[in-house]
């Protein structure tokens, strides 16, 4: 396993192809600082004593300890971590902790390049390839992010009827040593800081959209590969210093016809599997969806207590509700993840076939119970905000900046003002509307509700998934038996 400093020495020594705001930048730009930051935890966890056997793994090909971010799940258990580990490190952080967009990925590939590679068609040995890469991802303790949303152009089109055909990445070329593809994935959170790009479908394909059935991984810094980054970092503080500093980027990946060689290929024009690859990264990613989203519901009840605590309004009865509606959410989100945990399998759901055995016997969440959980906690987002909004009053929106905060000429002055509660000193009071502020007032705050609300999927995804796959025909026969109507004729 690497140590923090290793990673970021690594980050270091990386090509140069990202771009922002009209220059190319380096990975350990000072703007980077704060992702970089919050990635670090994920390393530090691992050797820390206290969080040690949540966050590494023993590595079902090697036999080794490994970080569990590039572990594939063999059982329940392993299920059950994962989300554990999502929530105690986004604790840490109050936010996202980007590293679980690589596990998930992983471990869609890991099943889908195993049914693949059964496949007479099969143009390489996927999951041979992939085991290659598995191998090294986990010795040399590789972050990956996951290139999976295509800009997707005209969205009522699929990708073979789009006008420009580069709108879904796409296979342009197949050569004897591999394949050219060409296209754009968008918003791919820690692509910039990522030391692989993960590359799978985004949607169900079929027939004549084999050039759109492609899984593949890159290095970040790889030829042919282009990222235009977009920062989220809170405002910088001189005076009044966070506990941590945090940021976060996504990129768009572009592939500007760029050669893959066939042992990084691990999926090329099986549709069937490509749609399961789509699928299975949607649901793994809403399985690590019901670890992260309890843990900023965690922060945000903290956030709301605090702020209830400081204007003296935390017993009054709209305060107690609003209180236990984000209990309500968060926990609720948890339990549906625990139970997709508690109910995984080697399965996956085929359209019109039902649940049926898939890949080599590594775990996959229950996909009702992961979907329902994502689906709550993503359409709370902007009520939670209202919540906040609610008791805070609009005292967030016009705060004094730091400096006239410690300007000697209006300091005094300012903290009289300011100070509601007379119980908590007015500097704890100051920090505390500060980083209210940057969760819910700041310019990443917007970025950050439109990750936690479309990330993993829109809302409409997840009820896509939930009402295709939940068995409706037998909560009809419930009702029949108890009406008393004749039973469903079976086909
Ligand atoms: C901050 C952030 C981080 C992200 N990180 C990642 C990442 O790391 N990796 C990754 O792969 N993706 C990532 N995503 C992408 C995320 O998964 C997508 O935003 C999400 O899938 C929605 O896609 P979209 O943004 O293209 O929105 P759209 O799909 O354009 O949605 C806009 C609206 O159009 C509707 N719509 C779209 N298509 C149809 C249709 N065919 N029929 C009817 N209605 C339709 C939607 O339901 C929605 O109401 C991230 C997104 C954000 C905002």
């Amino acid at each position: 396993m690497r140590t923090r400093a290793q990673y970021i020495e690594r980050l270091g020594k990386m090509n140069r192809n990202l771009y922002c705001n009209g220059e190319k930048i380096d990975r350990l730009d000072e703007r980077h600082e704060g992702a970089i930051n919050v990635m670090g935890l994920t390393f530090d966890a691992a050797w820390d004593p206290a969080s040690r056997d949540l966050c590494t793994a023993t590595s079902h090909i090697t036999g080794e300890t490994i970080n569990r971010f590039n572990h594939i799940h063999q059982n329940t258990e392993d299920l059950h971590k994962k989300q554990d580990m999502t929530r105690y490190l986004c604790n840490k952080v109050g936010q996202c902790i980007q590293r679980c967009m690589g596990i998930d990925a992983a471990n869609a590939i890991h099943a889908v390049s195993y049914e693949a590679q059964k496949s007479p068609q099969a143009k390489t040995a996927y999951h041979d390839n992939w085991l290659k890469w598995l191998k090294r991802f986990q010795t040399e303790d590789l972050v990956a992010c996951c290139a999976q949303t295509d800009v997707k152009g005209e969205r009522l089109k699929r990708p073979s009827e789009q006008t420009d055909p580069d709108m879904y990445v796409h296979v342009v070329e197949e050569r004897s040593d591999g394949i050219i593809v060409r296209g754009s994935k968008v918003h791919i959170s820690e692509a910039s800081i990522a030391d692989e790009i993960l590359v799978v479908p985004t949607r169900a394909l079929k027939k004549g959209e084999e050039a759109y059935a492609v899984c593949f991984a890159v290095p970040g810094d790889y030829e042919g590969v282009k990222q235009i980054v977009h920062f989220h970092n809170a405002r910088k503080r001189d005076h009044f210093q966070r506990g941590i500093e945090y940021g976060y980027t996504d990129s768009y990946v572009i592939f500007d016809d760029c050669f893959v060689p066939w042992e990084r290929v691990f999926l090329c024009g099986e549709t069937l599997h490509g749609s399961v690859a789509a699928l299975l990264f949607a649901l793994f990613h809403r399985h690590s969806y019901s670890g992260c989203k309890p843990a900023m519901l965690d922060f945000v009840i903290g956030l709301a207590a605090l702020a209830a605590e400081i204007n003296g309004i935390e017993k009054t009865p709209h305060v107690r509700k609003m209180l236990a509606e984000l209990i309500m959410t968060g926990e609720l989100g948890y339990a549906a993840g625990y139970t997709a945990s508690a109910l995984g399998k080697p399965e996956v759901y085929m359209p019109g076939v039902g649940f049926v055995p898939y890949g080599p016997g590594s775990y996959i969440p229950n996909s009702i119970y992961a979907n329902v959980g994502r689906c709550l906690t993503g359409e709370a987002v902007f009520h939670e905000q209202e919540i906040l909004c609610n008791i805070a009053g609009g005292l967030p929106a016009t705060f004094p900046y730091e400096k006239d905060l410690i300007n000697p000429e209006t300091k005094g002055l300012l903290e009289k003002y300011l100070k509601r509660n007379p119980n908590i000193p007015i500097e704890e009071q100051i920090k505390f509307w500060l980083t209210f502020i940057d969760f819910g007032l700041s310019g990443s705050a917007g970025s950050m509700m439109y990750g936690a609300y479309h990330g993993g999927g829109s809302p409409i995804m997840e009820q896509i998934a939930i009402t295709s796959q939940y068995d409706i025909e037998a909560k009809k026969d419930i009702v029949r038996a108890i009406a008393g109507m004749k039973p469903r004729q079976k086909k």
